[in-house]
């Protein structure tokens, strides 16, 4: 199939896109890397009357440090994330979940900013971000604003963005550096979105018992779940495997509610804990090995 017809229109400023949105509303989409949007035109998913293209814009991309703030453009492509120093030091859980993500050609072209704007429960830019508890700044026409990770993503392909908004920029406080990470996930191939994902961040005390954990857990629900219990019941105690798999227990597979024919509740929720367990595991041994 071929996409429906539409103007098509590539600014070079911000101002032209604000203008453009709010010039035409509804009939309006903007778009990226084309990775997720090209292929619902095509299958005439999506129907936009008008396309902004966000290509032009150059303040739009880019990862900037400054004084332990990473600013991350919506516009920064997925292999540029990935192939960044910056993020390989300091956001490694990022680096990591972007092996995942897709395939060298769809990372050339695919955006931080599409794949989180996107909400696709199965990507891993979004429950990554969540792990991080990552700021994102929305902008529209007269405002910006800062929305928390965990807030922004509403459901499936739902986010907080209204109208004439769009996501610009993303800010991550760098963790620690005496911080683990990871990341596990299942797909049926390499590159194939995830049938279930687990993202974890953890740091030791001195003595070995865990001060601080984080865990996410991906393609089970409309949103990254995140697992609260598992972190509390973790912290002050050593990670040792026993601990970690009793830990995972506590993960509440009852908010589980993706259920289809190619991967079921039932089998979300039997692979679930093993992947929890296997990126704790990588996090904790992580953070041993940093530990001084
Ligand atoms: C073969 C294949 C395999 C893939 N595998 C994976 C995978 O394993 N994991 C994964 O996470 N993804 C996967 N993807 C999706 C890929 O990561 C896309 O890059 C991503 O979903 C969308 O990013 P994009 O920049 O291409 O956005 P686009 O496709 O251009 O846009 C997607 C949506 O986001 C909106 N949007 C884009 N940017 C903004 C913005 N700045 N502000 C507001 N709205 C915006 C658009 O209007 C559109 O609705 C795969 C894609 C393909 C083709």
């Amino acid at each position: 199939m071929k996409p429906a017809p539409f103007d098509y229109f590539a600014p070079t400023t911000l101002d032209e896109v604000f203008e453009l949105l709010s010039k035409y509303g509804d009939d309006a989409r903007v778009i990226a890397g084309g990775q997720s949007l090209v292929p619902m035109l095509a299958l005439r998913l999506a129907r936009p009357e008008v396309l902004i293209d966000l290509n032009r814009i150059p303040s739009l991309a880019g990862i900037s440090e400054d004084g332990g703030t990473l600013r991350i453009g919506a516009m920064t492509r997925q292999a540029r994330a990935l192939a960044s120093d910056v993020i390989r030091n300091r956001l490694p859980l990022l680096h990591q979940a972007l092996w995942n993500v897709g395939h060298p050609p769809t990372r050339a072209r695919g955006t931080l900013g599409g794949s989180i704007s996107h909400a696709d429960p199965a990507a891993e830019t979004p429950m990554v971000m969540m792990a991080y508890n990552a700021s994102m700044v929305i902008a529209g026409k007269d405002n910006e604003r800062i929305v928390e990770a965990g807030d922004f993503t509403l459901g499936t392909f739902e986010t907080c963005l209204e109208d004439g908004e769009i996501l610009k920029e993303i800010i991550v406080d760098a963790p620690r550096s005496d911080e683990g990470i990871g990341f596990a996930e299942l797909s049926r191939r390499r590159g194939d979105f995830a049938m279930v994902s687990a993202a974890a961040r953890l740091r030791l005390n001195a003595d070995g018992t865990c001060a601080d954990a984080h865990l996410i857990i991906g393609a089970v629900a409309p949103v990254p779940l995140r697992c609260d219990a598992v972190a509390q019941a973790l912290v002050g105690t050593e990670p040792t495997e026993q601990r970690l798999r009793e830990a995972v227990g506590l993960i509440d597979l009852d908010s589980f509610s993706f259920d289809n024919p190619e991967v079921s509740l039932a089998y979300r929720r039997h692979i679930a804990p093993t992947l929890a367990f296997r990126a704790l595991a990588q996090a904790a041994g992580k953070a041993s090995g940093l530990h001084t």
